[in-house]
């Protein structure tokens, strides 16, 4: 048997582990927030008739421009955003790979602030950019002045900002954006990938790319769209940015049938987003229940909620799984993360939660 060892594999990726979210297949899976409705039915009969139209020109190599399709991502987001600063690719994750290929790479640092999404260090590694992370605020907030100190002690050259942030569901303010945009030499990445999950009212990043050339926001349609399989992600930003993005890219990296499923997404992307405040008001539940039941929730402007207050996370982790309860142990002391998923998934998660719950342990005391 050949290992890994014997190959000659590059000396910096030696050691390291591969992106590996457990992928069982249980009744309640809450551990990658997504969005656990299914696609409404009759959208699902427009994708599939939109594709089969595609398949018969599969001949032919896709718009490697994706003309279409950043017209009507451009038009879903708003802002005023024309499609030249629209770029989409095979989920946020290779938008943010374009990214780190283009103003990352050997020689070059890529800064985030710790816990976030675990896939900003392996996007880093892969593209030999070098991964530092800083320190958070209490409660995994990050002020503008914690934000700025870090960028001018690390001089990076990608920022990646997470808001809401993963695993914590920490919203982020445009104050804090708009401080670590103005004080850094680099790109600035907000990554939004939870945002229509915010609560009603909250601006968005896309507000502040005026007049900022190295700001960049990503979205994707793997969460509140309902849509992680078909791998859709997208940015906004400067002309220029997406010209950058161009030199990095496979020819043809988006295919006819991914073009197609997403503008016939798009094209309903009133339905599809429609289960987007039921699901807030199941991660506004989990808020509210764990603490009744004494853990500990982070504020969340996701759709998922992060709390502590865990004696030991891995045996809870392991009985809910024993239940068909599927969570995420992310390595933090005592948390664990959930997924808002739907009324009927959220009470299972719920009543087996009561079982292990420390107040009540408490009481009995
Ligand atoms: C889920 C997630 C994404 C989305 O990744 P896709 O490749 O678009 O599916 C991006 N960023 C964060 C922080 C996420 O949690």
């Amino acid at each position: 048997m050949t290992s890994l060892d014997d190959l000659p594999l590059r000396d910096d990726l030696r050691g390291k582990s591969p992106y590996g979210a457990p992928q069982k297949v249980v009744p309640v899976a809450l551990n990658v927030n997504e969005n656990t409705h299914p696609i409404p039915e009759d959208v699902a009969h427009d994708i599939v008739a939109r594709v089969a139209a595609a398949i018969i020109g599969l001949n032919r190599y896709p718009d490697r421009e994706f003309t279409q399709l950043r017209t009507a991502l451009a038009g879903y987001l708003g802002h005023g955003l024309v499609p030249e600063q629209l770029w989409a690719a095979n989920g946020s994750n290779e938008v943010l790979q374009h990214i780190l290929q283009a103003f990352g790479g050997p020689g070059r640092r890529a800064l985030g602030f710790a816990p976030t999404y675990s896939m900003y260090g392996l996007l880093s590694g892969g593209t030999g950019t070098e991964w530092v992370t800083a320190e958070r605020d209490a409660d995994f907030e990050l002020a503008p002045g914690t934000a700025v100190a870090a960028v001018e002690r690390h001089d990076p050259d990608v920022v990646l900002l997470c808001a809401p942030n993963n695993p914590t569901g920490t919203p982020l303010s445009l104050d804090t954006i708009a401080a670590v945009a103005d004080a850094a030499r680099g790109v600035v990445v907000v990554d939004e990938a939870y945002f229509e999950f915010a609560d009603p009212g909250t601006p968005s990043a896309l507000t502040l790319l005026e007049g900022r050339p190295r700001l960049l926001v990503s979205r994707t349609m793997s969460k509140a769209f309902a849509f992680a399989g078909a791998r859709v992600g997208y940015l906004a930003a400067d002309p220029a940015v997406i010209d950058a993005l161009r030199l990095v890219r496979l020819p043809y990296h988006l295919s006819a049938l991914t073009q197609a499923a997403a503008l016939g997404a798009l094209a309903h992307a009133d339905e599809m987003l429609a289960m987007v405040d039921e699901i807030r008001s199941q991660r506004e539940r989990i808020v509210r229940e764990l603490a009744a039941l004494g853990y500990r929730p982070y504020r969340s402007g996701a759709n998922f909620v992060l709390f502590g207050g865990v004696d030991d996370p891995h045996a809870v982790f392991e009985a809910l799984l024993e239940r068909g309860i599927l969570i995420r142990e992310i390595g933090l002391p005592g948390c664990l993360r959930v997924t808002a998923g739907t009324e009927a998934e959220t009470t299972a998660f719920l009543e087996a939660m009561a079982a292990f719950a420390p107040a009540r342990t408490a009481a009995g005391a």
